[in-house]
């Protein structure tokens, strides 16, 4: 079974051509997974593997480690040019999230005042007030839409609430007065015997009127990269992700296509 791939709080940094020196920083387990979502597609595998044992790193964990790694670096002479939360599952479900970022955004402007602070989160928790608040302190706040029509986001998403619908985090988004990052997969394939696709012209019609709606800075359209817990998922070719990127982007949608 494909399970969590970071075993560390923080993790890094790596070289990416994209993104340049990045360090990442888990707020959810070392040992296992905790997300509002299950998505077909996480590369931290299913949620089914369970939570671990050593639960999730304490505020104070967070910022001693991150510290100590900030002076290692800098003794090295090292670079960095991106911090990002991303890690085994949603970042903002740790209790003190809006602290942690806090913490963050100090040490970084004490250590790497250049280094942009990003996290990448599937949009369920942006309507509690400190999640809130907390993701318009940092420089990206990268909210995931897969789909607009609620019978794929919930076969794609696969969200812990029965509740949760995309008219829900649509409303929650559109909050941010266009102060947000959008990031939608495109996928398509079967998984327990229903086929799906995000790609038709229903499904973007749907994703265009919500980007209308939520106005982001940016679009990013990605697809899958690394190995998927589901098994017949389909990649989405970098030549079809700039075509649905010049269809958005002929309404006025400013869109990145990450490949
Ligand atoms: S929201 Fe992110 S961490 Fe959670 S299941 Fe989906 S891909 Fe994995």
């Amino acid at each position: 079974m494909q399970t969590v791939i970071f075993h560390s709080t923080i993790y890094g940094p790596i070289h990416s051509r994209r993104l340049g020196m990045s360090l990442g920083i888990n707020l959810m387990p070392n040992d296992g997974k905790i997300c509002s979502f299950d998505c077909l597609y996480c590369e931290a595998g299913f949620n089914a593997q369970g939570p671990g044992k050593d639960g999730v790193p304490s505020r104070d964990t967070v910022k001693k480690q991150l510290k100590r790694k900030f002076e290692e670096m800098k003794a090295a002479g090292q670079t960095l040019d991106v911090i990002t939360f991303s890690g085994n599952g949603e970042p903002t479900l740790h209790p003190e999230f809006k602290k942690v970022v806090e913490d963050v955004m100090r040490l970084r402007t004490q250590y790497f005042p250049e280094a942009k602070v990003s996290v990448l989160s599937n949009s369920t928790m942006a309507g509690k007030p400190d999640v809130f608040a907390a993701l318009q302190k940092v420089d990206n706040n990268i909210l995931k839409l897969d789909s607009a029509l609620p019978h794929t986001f919930r076969i794609i998403n696969r969200p812990v609430s029965p509740n949760c619908l995309p008219e829900g985090v649509i409303a929650d988004l559109k909050r941010f007065n266009g102060q947000c990052i959008v990031q939608t997969i495109m996928i398509r394939g079967e998984f327990d015997g229903q086929r799906f696709d995000n790609t038709t012209d229903a499904e973007l019609d749907a994703l265009l009127d919500a980007y209308r709606q939520i106005q982001p800075r940016e679009v990013m359209l990605y697809s899958i990269d690394r190995k998927t817990p589901a098994e017949n998922l389909e990649k989405v070719s970098k030549e079809e992700l700039e075509r649905i990127a010049n269809r958005f982007r002929k309404e006025g949608i400013k869109v990145q296509v990450n490949a």
